[in-house]
């Protein structure tokens, strides 16, 4: 088979600045790297021929040859077999950020995957640069959302193998670090505090963890953005937090004091004779905390009158002992229609 053209390979011109070939390649690389196509040996070949073509091009006195000479000569170092292994400074191209580089994590507390986010340290020629700051989600349990509490997480960060550059081989071998991969993978194991009173959207700031820095920049911050499972009892409106209380007929007839329950645990409260059913109370002081103003909120609850389903003739002479208590019929506001 004819061998390709080595600008052609990298989809370059042959008058491309350097800078521009090591953007193609990089593009070509990500593509067709054997950690991103396991098993694909047409994506193998292509990387290799890729891998080739810019160990070539990105040599300025070996560029000067093949452009003067090709794949012909002069000598052997253009021969395929021995380019393929043949520059020891291949793979070094990568000058800071890797192309494999990015960046997840999990939340290590539930097992799940809640978030997944990738940041990409920013790519220039020298100098050290700050990593780009990163995002994800992480769902946080409605109480620990409320009162306060900590999440973990698992970052995964992938970086460029230092062994290879990159390139997933040291001479014509795998490389032993990485096992051909090119890359590492780097756990790391970060909790983060969950401010009490957090709602549902909020972000939090993680410094430090986003997407590492390149040649001595610092990394990147890491964003995070809370998800609150509702929970099965309690709702939250803004600062209030709401639920709803079952009581008697006896209880909203004569008054009562009932147990309600409030996310900061179980509050004696006072209905009042005449209680009507969907009636709302409000307890001052007992809902979230507001995390930017201190203030907190109230906890409102609905009661919701129980009527007895058993049917007993006492029960029966009860509720029309009550029927004839009301002092207007109960419907008589209603309209008669539209
Ligand atoms: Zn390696």
């Amino acid at each position: 088979m004819k061998k390709r053209d080595y600008y052609e390979v990298l989809g370059v011109s042959k008058s491309a600045p350097e800078a521009e070939i090591k953007k193609a390649y990089r593009r070509l690389a990500r593509k067709l790297h054997p950690d991103v196509n396991p098993g694909d040996k047409g994506a193998q070949k292509k990387f290799q021929e890729v891998q080739e073509a810019y160990d070539v091009l990105k040599d300025e006195e070996k560029r000067r040859a093949y452009d003067r000479f090709g794949h012909a000569g002069p000598g052997a170092s253009f021969d395929p077999s021995a380019a393929a292994g043949g520059f020891p400074g291949g793979g070094q191209g990568f000058g800071g950020g890797s192309p494999f580089e990015s960046y997840s994590f999990e939340s290590g507390d539930f097992g799940d995957i809640f978030g997944d986010l990738f940041g990409r340290a920013r790519r220039a020629q020298t100098g050290p640069l700050q990593g780009e700051d990163a995002a994800g989600t992480i769902e946080v349990p409605f109480r620990d959302a409320v009162l306060g509490g900590t999440a973990s997480l698992s970052l995964r960060r992938e970086r460029e193998c230092p062994k290879c550059g990159g390139t997933g081989r040291v001479g014509k071998n795998p490389c032993p670090e990485c096992g051909g991969t090119g890359s590492i993978v780097d756990v790391e194991s970060v909790r983060i505090r969950i401010p009490e009173g957090t709602e549902d959207g909020a972000r939090i700031r993680v410094p430090g963890k986003g997407a590492r820095g390149v040649r001595g920049g610092g990394a990147g911050d890491l964003y995070v953005t809370v998800r609150v499972t509702p929970h099965p009892y309690f709702e939250r409106n803004g600062d209030d937090i709401a639920g709803v209380v079952p009581i008697t007929v006896k209880e909203a007839y004569t008054g009562a004091e009932i147990e309600v329950p409030t996310i900061h645990g179980v509050v004696q409260a006072k209905i009042p004779p005449g209680t009507q059913g969907r009636q709302r109370f409000r307890l001052r002081g007992k809902g979230a905390k507001n995390p930017r103003t201190g203030q907190t909120g109230d906890h409102i609850y609905t009661v919701r009158v129980m009527i007895p389903k058993m049917q007993t003739p006492a029960g029966l002479d009860a509720s029309t002992l009550l029927d004839s208590l009301y002092d207007a019929p109960v419907r008589k506001d209603l309209p008669k229609g539209l």
